[in-house]
């Protein structure tokens, strides 16, 4: 952001530290309605369980309680079908010839095991996927992108192949982030990096099977988050195409299988990486054809998102979202204590608690001058399916919707001196946020581990995607007890311990200082876009921008 645009954000709407606390949150009803959303009776709030069904019923009657309106024009919820597709578990073969050759007489054979080696599924409603000896191609980081002049399947035909592809992007491994560090953003993951381009990028090419390679680092994850996400039962939106437009089988493999496989045709990772991350690489094919026949059985059902207002009093059709996340995972694999609920108590009941306390403090202040609309979303865990089904058919048109706020776990470990901004530096969002953190006495500090593409994994992408800008901040590290490494170590230990696991539970003894500190920074950044009527704008470069200026026109202004 250049220092005007932020110097006339301080003139334009000066933000005392005294208005801060108009949002009267406390840590009362953080921890209730945590400790309730989170209680063994949700189960883990999968949507399509009782679970589910209750996490629904229990945000409704808060938000009515509240004093709320329902936001879907009378109605607190709006349906979003799903189709849950269960692939049994499924080895992936490979045959090769030890000595390189593709056409050979007696060819070796190894099956990766589902679980340990490999997960597979189809997005394709169908009782069987088969793959059958489809030739094998290394893509490199299976990117397209004319504008930088990077195409990882630049003379390769992958029709009927399985394409096999790195997670993250090229220059993830460059210490520096941001625009100048590399064409991919340095270390900053960029949309690229994301599996979920991938995936659609390998439809587009046609291949047969798209399998990521997993690495914790450039995941941002383990392998057991792989594991707990994408075995069993997989939801989707139920589209009209029922899936055909997918790759046949996804999946993902670990670093370790892929390497032994590698060794076994004289080939090696660490040399195909380092040439993938060179521009002008070409797909490498590999000697050998990957087999597989997935057995599915597909189920279809309905969740839903719930949705409350405060009507706005001089811009009603204008909205500015908070949005949280109700679903979880569900039943899990027991862990070695026996619990087999993953209860998502910070990931994500927190959130959603965070959007019911900010819901009270809006129904409880002045009469905002546009409509200020709370939703905790379905489906955030199976791909931001709620969020996505909304944006794609929303209640208050996207061109009109100023922007917003998402929240997907929030601080639960103390306050600290920072806060961080999840993929900073493209919106006007960012600048309010920034002003409102100092007027805190807290600093802004990089986004710990960019590579991560944070920004990408929750629900304001949803909107993003569709142009609307949202803001994705919180807490940083480096807290008031205990500063840096304390705030590092809570970070990996959630990461590698709770996350996604049966352990996400709630905790009474947690310290809900820097929520409230975090929420106080949302009910002012909203309160902003909800009482003014300004349109905060993509920096010139977000890969954003584009789609949102298409519907300058409608916004009064032409902004
Ligand atoms: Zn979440």
């Amino acid at each position: 952001m250049k220092p005007a645009v932020l110097l006339a954000l301080f003139l334009a709407s000066p933000i005392a530290a005294g208005e801060l606390r108009q949002s009267g949150i406390s840590d009362g009803s953080l921890k209730a309605d945590t400790a309730m959303l989170a209680s063994d009776a949700f189960e883990g709030r999968r949507p399509g369980t009782p679970g589910g069904d209750k996490a629904v019923t229990y945000i409704t009657q808060r938000m009515r309680a509240i004093g709320l309106q329902p936001g879907n024009h009378g109605a607190w919820t709006q349906d979003v079908p799903l189709v849950t597709i269960t692939t049994a578990p499924t080895p992936l073969t490979f045959s090769y010839c030890s000595d390189g050759h593709q056409e050979c007489r007696a060819a070796s054979h190894t099956s990766l095991a589902y679980g340990t080696d490999v997960v597979l599924w189809t997005k394709r409603q169908v009782a069987t996927q088969a793959l059958a000896a489809s030739p094998v191609v290394f893509v490199g980081y299976g990117i397209v992108a004319p504008e930088k002049g990077w195409n990882d399947y630049a003379g390769v035909d992958v029709h009927g192949k399985t394409v096999v592809f790195l997670v993250n992007d090229p220059d993830w491994q460059t210490k520096a982030a941001g625009k100048e560090a590399g064409p991919f953003e340095g270390r900053a993951m960029t949309y690229y990096g994301r599996y979920t381009y991938k995936f659609e990028e390998a439809a587009r090419q046609g291949a047969a099977a798209a399998i990521v390679i997993h690495d914790t680092e450039p995941a941002g994850y383990g392998w057991n988050v792989i594991t707990t996400s994408w075995t069993g039962p997989q939801i989707d939106l139920d589209g009209p195409d029922k899936g055909s437009g997918r790759v046949g089988v996804e999946g993902w493999m670990t670093r370790a299988a892929i390497e032994r496989l590698l060794a076994a045709v004289g080939q090696d990772l660490g040399r195909l990486t380092t040439s993938a991350q060179q521009p002008g690489f070409r797909a490498v094919p590999l000697p050998m054809s990957a087999s597989a026949t997935l057995s599915n059985t597909v189920a279809h059902s309905a969740s839903k998102n719930v949705i409350g207002i405060v009507p706005g009093a001089k811009y009603p059709d204008e909205t500015v979202f908070f949005t949280a996340h109700w679903d979880h995972l569900g039943r899990c694999p027991a862990d070695r204590t026996g619990d087999d609920i993953c209860n998502g108590a910070v990931d994500n009941a927190s959130g959603v608690a965070g959007v019911l306390a900010l819901a009270q403090a809006f129904a409880a202040g002045p009469k905002p001058a546009r409509t200020v609309a709370f939703m905790s979303v379905t489906g955030e865990e199976s791909g931001l399916l709620g969020s996505r089904w909304y944006a794609e058919h929303p209640v208050y048109r996207l061109a009109l919707t100023a922007g917003g706020v998402n929240m997907d776990g929030l601080n639960v470990g103390g306050r600290t001196h920072d806060i961080t901004i999840s993929g900073g530096g493209k919106s006007d969002l960012d600048a309010t946020a920034i002003a409102v953190a100092k007027a805190q006495g807290r600093t802004v500090s990089p986004e710990p581990s960019p590579e991560k593409g944070g920004y990408f994994r929750s629900d304001h992408f949803s909107f993003a995607k569709l142009g609307v800008p949202m803001l994705r901040a919180g807490s940083g590290t480096d807290r008031i007890d205990g500063g840096r490494a304390a705030g590092e170590a809570a970070q990996a230990d959630y990461t590698a311990h709770r996350y996604h696991q049966p352990s996400d539970n709630y905790d009474p003894n947690w310290n809900w200082g820097g929520a409230v500190e975090d929420l106080d920074l949302y009910y002012a950044v909203g309160r902003d876009l909800a009482d003014g009527h300004q349109w905060p704008q993509w920096y010139a470069g977000a890969e954003l921008k584009a789609v949102r200026d298409t519907t300058a026109d409608q916004r009064p202004g032409g902004r």
